[in-house]
């Protein structure tokens, strides 16, 4: 696969004079040289955009929603042409390995796929009325225009998680991408015109992007005319987003931070632990909002555990993500360099005893930052295990007894993914029943991250509460609207009340 900016964009179709004239730089991760300089929006574009969109929002309604389907089946057709392009743009502007890359713009068809099935199905209820001669139904209808805000590190499965299931639900779509990933996010739009060109029912401004920074971001997070701002980042994105939305009681799926935890019991089945972990806590260098970050060990297993980890830490491969056999890529930048170092200062004066960390290959790739991923054990669940760090750092602490180890579970702020490791089928379901983890995820003898579109996605506390994705979290995307029909003569009132005339 090339690395050649320019190539893989002409193989997308797009005119590489869009890495010109701008200034947004935009530079990959890999070795920090600069990709291009993207042109950004204005306040008055961002306006003019949100006016559009309202206008796809009258028309596209109207469409039924099976033939909504079809546009959203053609987009995905588009994308498996042009998966390979796709995924490598993804990699170069994002730092993931090639492979987790194509794995993005897989996400992104199987939704499409999972979009296509849901325009058949988007169904109501008949509820029983009460009162004779009376028919009461639930009805679903498009909602408006949706706002998707999206971070850095799932530059394109995002917009594609909210945007597939968004169409088919009758709204048009505007994306604000992270404004380090805007190149990934101009190919994905140019990738949709060119089918809702060829598509009759399509209204212009049904899909649009802006390329904005974080104030005139804001514009679109306060707009009326946007009834749903779907967010994905940071707590402190939301904490900010969250009550501008609220204020203007607006709706929002907030997907937020996690720290993410794996308890391994004594009945663990060490080989696929240890797979579970390293993949959980190195992948994508530990950016993924579902990244292991926490493992809670039981102390009769501690001493048999924690010598296999450090070995498969020693002998994974940190290097060029599109190169074969490299396990660990870059992270985003120099800011998120220094994060994990801060991190791991912090770690120590909290008592921590840390194996590995560090910037590896600094003379290869002097203006990129290459990590060693860290194992920190931990004697207590201090303050800085309970914030989450966007780099590739584990702690370790142990437990006594299930209980105990649920309770460090839950003892944090965030709520997104968490997995247990176990034999004992006790121990499973009491970590997936009502008193267990509170995570929106909560996986058995499987890691944190790694989510199937399948099912909904988000979780609890400081993670924000949205779901999207799977399941029924198309129907945060829609109105619902509860109608009674009386087909007599008569005017029976609700709850038995007499008003005779
Ligand atoms: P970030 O919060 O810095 O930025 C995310 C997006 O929000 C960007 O597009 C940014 O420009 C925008 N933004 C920030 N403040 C804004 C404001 N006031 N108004 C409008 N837009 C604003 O996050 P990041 O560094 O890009 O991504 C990493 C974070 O995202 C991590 O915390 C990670 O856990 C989280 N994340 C969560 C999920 C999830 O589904 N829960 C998925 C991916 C990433």
């Amino acid at each position: 696969m090339t690395t050649d900016i320019k190539q893989i964009l002409t193989s997308l179709g797009l005119d590489p004079a869009i890495l010109e004239g701008g200034d947004l730089e935009v530079h990959t991760p890999i070795d920090g040289s600069l990709l291009g300089k993207v042109r950004q929006d204005t306040a008055e574009s961002l306006d003019q955009k949100i006016a559009l969109a309202v206008e796809a929002f009258a028309s596209w309604r109207q469409v039924p929603a099976p033939v909504r389907g079809e546009l959203v089946r053609r987009f995905g057709d588009q994308l498996r042409r042009h998966k390979e392009a796709l995924g490598a743009l993804v990699t170069l502007e994002n730092g993931k390995l090639l492979q987790e890359g194509l794995g993005e713009v897989q996400e992104m068809i199987d939704i499409c796929d999972f979009a296509v099935g849901l325009s058949r199905q988007l169904y109501g209820l008949t509820i029983a009325s009460e009162r004779p001669g009376h028919r009461m139904a639930e009805t679903w209808h498009p909602l408006g225009v949706v706002g998707v805000i999206s971070a850095f590190n799932f530059p394109v499965a995002v917009w594609a998680w909210n945007s597939a299931i968004a169409l088919v639900c009758g709204d048009p779509v505007i994306w604000k991408p992270s404004d380090k990933t805007p190149i990934t996010a101009l190919a994905c739009q140019h990738l949709f015109d060119q089918v809702a060109a060829d598509f009759e029912a399509a209204p212009e401004g049904l899909a649009q992007i802006v390329i904005v920074g974080r104030d005139i971001g804001q514009n679109l997070v306060d707009d009326p005319r946007v009834p749903l701002i779907s967010a994905t980042g940071s707590t402190a994105m939301g904490r900010t987003i969250g009550p501008r939305i609220a204020e203007r009681f607006g709706r929002s799926i907030l997907e937020l931070g996690g720290n993410n935890a794996i308890i391994v019991g004594p009945s663990a089945d060490l080989d696929l632990t240890v797979r579970g972990v390293v993949f959980g806590a190195v992948g994508t260098c530990g950016q993924r909002c579902t990244s292991t970050r926490r493992l809670i060990v039981n102390e009769a297993i501690y001493d048999e555990l924690l010598p296999r980890l450090r070995k498969a830490y020693q002998s994974i491969g940190v290097g060029n993500p599109m190169e074969a056999g490299n396990l660990v890529g870059p992270l985003i930048d120099g800011g998120a360099f220094a994060a994990m170092e801060k991190a791991l200062v912090q770690a120590v004066q909290e008592g921590g005893t840390v194996f590995g960390g560090g910037r590896a290959l600094a003379n290869k790739y002097p203006a990129a930052y290459y990590v060693n991923p860290a194992i920190v054990e931990m004697g207590a669940q201090t303050d800085i295990v309970r914030d989450e760090t966007f780099a590739p750092i584990l702690y370790v602490l142990k437990y006594k007894d299930i209980e105990e180890a649920i309770a460090l579970q839950n003892d944090v702020p965030q709520g997104l993914s968490s997995a247990i490791f176990t034999n004992d089928v006790r121990e499973a379901e009491r970590f997936t029943s009502a008193v267990g983890s509170d995570c929106g995820i909560a996986n058995v003898n499987i890691g944190t991250s790694g989510a199937e579109i399948g099912g909904a996605f988000g979780g609890e506390k400081e993670t924000g509460g949205g779901r999207e994705s799977g399941s029924d979290s198309w129907k945060a995307y829609m109105r619902r609207s509860t109608s009674t029909v009386n087909y007599t003569s008569e005017l029976p009132l609700a709850q038995g009340i007499k008003f005779d005339l």
